[in-house]
This record gives structure tokens, C-alpha cells and sequence, in this order.
């Protein structure tokens, strides 16, 4: 009995359509940032708490890339 798992590791494919921002904590903020260079820190005057970031992300995300 030879069980093997093959975990078929699929590449992930960029995707140009959307954006995948990536919420962190530095320095004790919230920030996020996105793979396209876009990030939170033009509002960094601004301090934003978690749900307000997370919103952010989201629009971002959803934002389709022109
Ligand atoms: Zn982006």
C-alpha cells in the first residue's frame, strides 16, 4: 500500500482583471496594499481603523483594472 498524495500544485495565474489587496498591521495601523503598487498609505494622515481599511480593500478590489 503506497498512498500518495499528489497535491497537483496549480499555478497561479495573474490575475489582471481584479486586484488582491493584502490588509497587514504596520506600525500599529492598518494598512493594505495590492500587488499593482496601490496602497493605503496616501492616507496615512488619516488614521484608519480595521473596517474602514477592509473597505478600502474591497473597493480596491473590485476595482477592474483599466
Ligand atoms: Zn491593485
Amino acid at each position: 500500500m503506497n498512498t500518495t498524495v499528489t497535491s497537483r500544485n496549480r499555478r497561479h495565474h495573474p490575475d489582471l482583471a481584479h486586484h488582491h489587496p493584502v490588509i497587514q498591521k504596520v506600525r500599529g495601523r492598518w494598512m493594505w496594499s495590492c500587488d499593482c503598487g496601490s496602497s493605503s498609505c496616501r492616507t496615512d494622515l488619516t488614521q484608519l481603523n480595521w473596517h474602514q481599511v477592509v473597505v478600502e480593500a474591497l473597493r480596491h478590489a473590485t476595482t477592474i483594472a483599466a
